[in-house]
């Protein structure tokens, strides 16, 4: 059969700033994902987009297109409002851990497929890992019987999830097309929105550590997600949040772990205890339970059980004492005052260096791997005591790794750091 479409003609509109038709991109979309247009021009499609962007229209559609290319599921038999979240990525951002299951425990189910880490930022299911004996992979009906049981799965994605995105997103990563606001959105709605959840909110970084390094960037991005939720029928709001330093006090893989074990015990860092309740509070009130407070459920240990349930149904063990490094490398404060900047990119730099984070998707992360540190943005330090602790299985990577946090930290500098949570956008 002849194709109805000739994609040089759709790449050559596109290129010239024309609008392309709702069937040339469910057509180019399909017959890309099927094998039928090759890489070489979908990565001129790619460009053209990259710079000559989409209207609203052609967003939906091609959005839609990426849906269509698998399966959206349908959880209205699990008998429960459902509720997701997704975050643009950053640097020591643990916060699906502690949350998932403090909204389960507030009664709202979370099916939450999640991803690995790629360059300095971490990856959960990469993070979960560090956890012995805990699965990524999930089946169908197990994923289904834990979301009913247990309330809370965070997994990885199967295949039939947006597999248009999958080649998609590899091609984009090797053709200088990732970092383009309708690409990107596309690429995270059309997997958010297949995976079925009711209410949906998004976390959008900004700062240095961020996809997004400037407020205006994550504001456009985040507005343009929101209205593809929107407009798909899934209750959908972005907050803004401050990536220029890390969150909390680690980053890394099993040094999070631990950390988010903190903040379900009670305790953990502010910032993330923050951001998990701002963060929970939307997934609630998205799912209609507005009237339930998180804070119950952290302090009296409820989210800590679900956790404890979740993490046993996937086949980890939540009493296993953590991997710990072969070795550990102390940074002293370089002056007393207050800490000013911490910067998120190259704390993340440097815990990917220490083997936490992976340059190819098929590389192994040191489960062990990671920096901690003793004081935020804001607090106070002494010259020549502990601030940060480098953590690898490998000594020969702690010179890279420091070499990464030259002029990374400042004491009474000028740096006004951002406020955690910039924005709110519905
Ligand atoms: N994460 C995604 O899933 N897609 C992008 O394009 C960027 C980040």
């Amino acid at each position: 059969m002849t194709a109805p479409f000739d994609a040089i003609d759709v790449i050559r509109a596109k290129r010239d700033g024309q609008l392309l038709g709702p069937e040339q991109i469910r057509w180019i979309l399909g017959a890309y994902t099927a094998g039928a247009v090759p890489d070489e021009q979908m990565s001129a499609l790619l460009m053209a987009v990259f710079f000559r962007g989409m209207s609203g229209e052609e967003l939906s559609v091609w959005t839609r297109a990426m849906i269509d290319s698998g399966e959206r599921k349908d959880l209205s038999a699990l008998g429960r409002p459902t509720a997701d979240k997704h975050s643009t990525g950053g640097v020591g951002d643990k916060i699906t851990l502690p949350l998932a299951p403090l909204v389960a425990a507030c009664g709202v189910a979370v099916p939450q497929l999640s991803g690995r880490g790629l360059g300095h930022t971490g990856g959960t299911l990469d993070k979960l890992e560090s956890i012995a004996g805990w699965r990524a992979d999930v089946h169908e009906e197990d994923y289904l019987r834990q979301l009913r049981e247990v309330g809370a799965v965070v997994c990885a994605a199967g295949a039939d999830l947006a597999p248009a995105d999958k080649k998609l997103y590899a091609l984009r990563d090797v053709t200088g097309t990732v970092e383009s606001i309708p690409l990107i959105a596309s690429s995270i709605m059309s997997k958010k929105i297949a995976e079925g959840a009711g209410a949906l909110v998004l976390d959008v970084k900004t700062g240095s550590g961020a996809f997004m390094k400037d407020a205006d960037g994550a504001h456009a991005l985040a507005r343009t997600m929101v209205g593809l939720g929107t407009d798909a029928g899934v209750r959908t709001v972005a907050l803004v949040t401050a990536m220029d330093r890390p969150l909390g006090r680690s980053a890394g893989n099993a040094v999070e772990v631990a950390e988010a074990v903190e903040v379900l015990a009670g305790g953990g860092p502010a910032d993330v205890v923050e951001l998990t309740l701002a963060l929970a509070r939307e997934m609630l009130a998205g799912a209609g339970r507005e009237d339930v407070d998180p804070a119950g459920a952290l302090a009296d240990g409820r989210a800590m059980d679900v956790w404890r349930r979740m993490i046993a149904a996937q086949g980890g063990d939540p009493d296993a004492p953590l991997p710990r490094p072969a070795e550990k490398h102390v940074v002293t404060a370089p002056a007393t005052g207050t800490l000013t900047r911490l910067d998120a990119y190259a704390v993340g730099v440097a815990a990917w260096r220490l083997g936490a984070g992976r340059a190819r998707k098929e590389d192994p992360v040191s489960a062990a791997a990671g920096v901690t540190w003793t004081a935020g943005v804001g607090d106070q330090v002494r010259a020549g005591e502990p601030l940060l602790e480098l953590h690898t299985d490998e000594a020969e990577r702690i010179p890279r790794a420091l070499q990464a946090l030259e002029g990374a930290i400042g004491v009474d500098t000028a740096d006004r750091p951002l406020p955690l949570i910039l924005e709110r956008i519905v």
